[in-house]
């Protein structure tokens, strides 16, 4: 049985390194790669960050119903594809989703047994600090996004976990204790539990 885990984290709360990091330490976990209009940035590669597609295409698939789930950020469209969760299934793996809370809440209502968790800044001075010396972005830019976290942050309790990121290395194990913790609950334990029982008998 395939979980999917939804992380979703305001723009410079450290997610792309927590996700990157849990990725690298945890084995059978998958990473989805979403569909989105927006252009490119730095080194980002095409099938590997994201699959980058027009906004006619976007409409296109979508009125196909080939997203599980999909949102408009800052003007662009941004989906999963229902591809990524079947091939994750067929792998045998789980899949992780850096989406925001829009996608977050639509998977909710389709998987309920999806796994949620927030990730945060400790304080909007310490996120703001990660956001200049990211040095990615113009003053406007900076200011549009702390607004945008604070409207992020007030949806905190769609989630079943809050990551504070105070310091990378703790963030990542309490990350690596999450996928751990819910691949040992009962109803996933199910086939592994049978043929023990079975040598009891
Ligand atoms: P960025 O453009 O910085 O890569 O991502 C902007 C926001 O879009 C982030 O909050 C990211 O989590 C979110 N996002 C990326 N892919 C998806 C997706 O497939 N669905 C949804 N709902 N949000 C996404």
């Amino acid at each position: 049985m395939t979980t999917v885990f939804i992380i979703s984290a305001p723009s410079g709360s450290g997610k792309s390194t927590l996700t990157r990091e849990l990725l690298r330490r945890v084995p059978g976990l998958r990473f989805s790669v979403s569909y989105t209009t927006r252009p490119p940035r730095g080194q980002e590669q095409d099938g590997q960050d994201y699959f980058f597609i027009s906004r006619a295409e976007f409409e296109d698939r979508l009125a196909r119903g080939e997203f599980l789930e999909h949102a408009e950020v800052f003007g662009h469209y941004y989906g999963t594809h229902t591809s990524e969760l079947e091939r994750a299934a067929e792998a045998g793996a789980d899949l992780v989703l850096d989406i925001d809370v829009q996608g977050a809440r639509q998977l909710k209502q389709k998987i309920p047994g999806a796994v949620s968790v927030f990730i945060l800044a400790p304080s909007r001075r310490v996120l703001e600090e990660r956001l200049r010396a990211r040095s990615q972005d113009s003053d406007e830019v900076i200011a549009r996004r702390l607004r945008d976290a604070a409207e992020e942050i007030r949806n905190y309790s769609l989630y079943d976990y809050v990551l504070v990121n105070r310091e990378v290395a703790s963030s990542v194990e309490t990350l690596v204790a999450i996928v751990r913790a819910t691949r040992s609950r009962r109803d996933r334990m199910e086939n592994e539990i049978r043929p023990i029982l079975e040598t009891f008998l």
